[in-house]
């Protein structure tokens, strides 16, 4: 067998579980790492932690002198557990963490040399970050960029370094991180929403929309992760042939986890009990080899950081277990791709969840008032919410025939369907007291009965109601959820925000009582936003049709689908809630429109080096065996041979066919690549990478994928899809 693989494989096989012991409750590991409530009482003094506390409830201002305080306190915390460096981390454009560490250690004037860690070292810093993706905002403004302590994600120790969550802005304010538009969303949603929650209950003061995402992922054995070059370079495979048995058993699924793998997963999950992630769930998921990981939901920034954080933990962990963790949402053809659910709802700091229905008629109403302005921001901005997820790696799934289509629609389930078309016949303008009466009691009163057993949970949705949140499903594995997280939490802003203000003109002008006027306008919502909804089969034909007639968007390739961030609905909306100015909108675009290039054209280069430095050698030194093979049938049996070596002649020529269709496909590929890097504009650029480059993809991996099938099996240089998704 070819020396690489064969010996990656061997070292594969050759694993045992490494021992994981634990002598400690999850509950007395939870948050060791962190510098939470409880370590602040400790090491604050009671000002100190007053001022961190209301920064993170009421976002007030911490001065500088208090910021010393909080250092100092920070520092000696820090140093107990044999911490010597300290990092602003923060997470630039590029979607991943950035970390820049600084020893504690400093020399004085006097030749002595201390621990220090002040106020200002805490509240800013300035990373020489020029190479972080910028978007041109720091060519046209000021070529600096600094970070900026977020109190709301508390400090936490991470191996020997202090971590302090930060924003990253240039000096002119932009923002050049995913942190900050998500903080000003979460404001503008804040404020929005605990508007509307007062109509129900006046003590409302803040409302914190929740996250919880559910990670999925891959788990490939590091020799043989490494044995190949496209899973190392692109996190994907670019060509392998299905195996004989992939997942059609369904036997992986919610099977028994297998012991390397659960010695892995006990290691992650104190890790992140450590780090106060408060992971709960795991379990194999459909593919083989593919396994989920889940937590308690969080307010969403902390949310956000902490799975962040994961992403990164869970391949420092892999490392000590020899695994390579991979996160890409389509690593392997042919069986499922890897999605990041985004459990999300509002909580009021009254502890209710909104989107959760009540045991009161007046606490329903507030369930369908926030339900249905979900659907309603949804409705409204389905192009803008498809363009949050958006990347090179997600078009694999979206509209690819697996998980989510790219069309957005929202599945609520038979019973809530129903109540919805009560509700649309709510007479115009006042209620009389029989039709309250009715509504209040049958309809709105019997929610929560109705919905116990609403267990009907369509797979094929894309954004679905479970109960007591919405799922937004079409999250790509490897994404930061702040992408999706900003632009949710800012339609639904401006959604409430507008629905304020209808509520509050007919109370006023149309001398409505208050529920009055509420059930008006949901009645209206209801009949406007009807095209959303969709309880049927995502995956299937008719539903693209079907979308098409209601006028839904199919944006299936991340080209066409981020344009609707740089529309003029999108400018508006993000200039209107405060959450990012037109320049920032327009950088965060081009970043990504240059990721997205950037991607397809490492993985045209790799696929064009693996097909011509690895599988057509391979095939010409099986072709040549099989040449002297019939050659020795030539000499054996002179004219027969012909007939006895026909299948070896065919083969040849076989081999011979494919070779001379990759080199040709390469090739042609190369070209298109030169072309398409000529173009200038961006956006075309990305476009003729999308439907010039990557067609070439399946083209070639076609006729690889048969020479994986030809050749001999000792010979073959890349680990095969059997070796790579069932050793573990
Ligand atoms: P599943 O969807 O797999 O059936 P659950 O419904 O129990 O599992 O929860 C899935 C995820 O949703 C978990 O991470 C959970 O913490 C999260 N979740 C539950 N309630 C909320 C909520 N109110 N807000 C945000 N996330 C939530
Ligand atoms: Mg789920």
């Amino acid at each position: 067998m070819a020396i690489i693989r064969y010996q990656a494989l061997k070292e594969a096989l050759s694993r045992k579980p490494v021992v994981i012991v634990e002598n400690e409750k999850r509950s007395a590991l939870f948050g060791q790492n962190v510098f939470n409530e409880a370590t602040m009482r400790q090491y604050l003094t009671p000002d100190a932690f007053k001022a961190v506390k209301s920064a993170v409830d009421y976002g007030s201002k911490i001065d500088r002198k208090v910021a010393d305080y909080i250092a100092m306190g920070m520092k000696e915390w820090a140093l107990s557990k044999g911490v010597t460096h300290y990092t602003h981390w923060f997470q630039p454009l590029t979607g991943a963490t950035a970390e820049k560490h600084d020893a504690f250690f400093e020399t004085t004037m006097d030749g002595s040399v201390i621990e220090k860690f002040g106020g200002s070292q805490l509240v800013q810093q300035e990373p020489d970050a020029s190479s972080f993706p910028n978007g041109g905002i720091r060519n046209t403004f000021e070529a600096r960029g600094y970070t900026a302590w977020d109190p709301t994600s508390p400090a936490f120790i991470y191996g020997t370094t202090l971590c302090i969550p930060t924003v990253f802005v240039s000096y002119t304010g932009e923002a050049l991180d995913y942190k900050t538009p998500l903080l000003r969303a979460l404001h503008a949603i804040d404020q929005a929403a605990t508007e509307v929650a007062k109509y129900f209950d006046k003590n409302v003061r803040k409302v914190v929309p929740t996250l919880g995402w559910e990670q999925e992922y891959f788990l490939v054995d590091k020799a043989l992760a490494d044995s190949r070059p496209d899973i190392a370079l692109t996190g994907r495979t670019l060509l392998g042939h299905a195996p004989a048995k992939g997942q059609q058993l369904e036997d992986h699924y919610f099977g028994s986890i297998p012991s390397r793998v659960l010695a892995y997963m006990r290691d992650l999950e104190v890790e992140c009990m450590l780090l106060g992630i408060p992971v709960k769930t795991r379990h194999n998921e459909v593919a083989p080899n593919q396994f989920e990981l889940a937590p308690i939901f969080e307010e969403v920034n902390l949310a956000v950081d902490h799975n962040s954080l994961l992403m990164d933990v869970m391949q420092k962990v892999g490392e000590r277990h020899a695994f390579r963790v991979v996160l890409h949402e389509k690593p392997f053809a042919g069986v499922n791709g890897s999605g990041k659910h985004n459990n999300w709802s509002m909580a009021t700091d009254t502890g209710v969840n909104l989107l959760s229905p009540g045991r009161t008629p007046m606490s329903n109403l507030q369930f369908l008032t926030f339900f249905i302005n979900t659907i309603k921001a949804v409705h409204d901005y389905e192009e803008l919410v498809r363009a949050s997820i958006a990347s090179a790696s997600n078009d694999h799934r979206l509209g690819a025939n697996e998980a989510p289509p790219a069309i957005i629609s929202i599945f609520i389930g038979e019973q809530l369907t129903k109540v919805l078309q009560e509700l649309e016949g709510v007479s115009d303008g006042k209620l009389s007291p029989e039709e309250k009466t009715e509504l209040k009691l049958n309809v709105v009163g019997k929610i929560p009965e109705i919905m116990l057993d609403n267990t009907d949970r369509n797979r094929t949705s894309p954004f679905a109601f479970t109960g007591n949140k919405f799922e937004f499903r079409a999250v790509g594995s490897s994404a930061n959820c702040a992408n999706p997280m900003i632009t949710l939490n800012t339609i639904m802003a401006k959604q409430l925000k507008d629905f304020k203000v209808e509520v509050d003109k007919l109370i006023e002008e149309g001398n409505m009582k208050k529920d009055d006027a509420i059930f008006n306008v949901l009645r209206e919502y209801i009949k406007k936003t009807k095209n959303i909804l969709f309880e049927g089969d995502g995956y299937s034909d008719e539903w693209a049709e079907e979308a098409k007639r209601r006028g839904l968007t199919n944006n299936k390739t991340t080209p066409v689908a981020l344009k609707a961030k740089v529309s003029p609905k999108a400018y508006a909306l993000y200039e209107e809630m405060g959450v990012m100015n037109r320049v920032e909108v327009e950088a965060r675009y081009e970043i990504e429109v240059e990721e997205y290039v950037k991607k397809i054209q490492i993985e045209g280069r790799v696929l064009g080096d693996i097909a011509r430095n690895h599988v057509i050698p391979t095939a010409i030194r099986y072709q040549n065996m099989l040449i002297e093979n019939v050659k020795g049938l030539k000499s054996i049996f002179e004219k027969e041979y012909e007939k006895i070596g026909k299948e070896q002649i065919a083969l040849i020529r076989e081999i011979s066919e494919h070779i001379s269709e990759i080199n040709s496909k390469v090739e042609e590929m190369t070209q298109e690549r030169k072309n398409a890097n000529r173009i200038d504009h961006a956006d075309h650029r990305a476009a003729a990478y999308c439907d010039k480059v990557k067609p070439f993809f399946e083209k070639i991996r076609y006729h690889c994928d048969k020479l994986e099938l030809l050749v001999d099996d000792e010979l073959w240089t890349l680990a095969k899809y059997r070796e790579l998704l069932f050793t573990r």
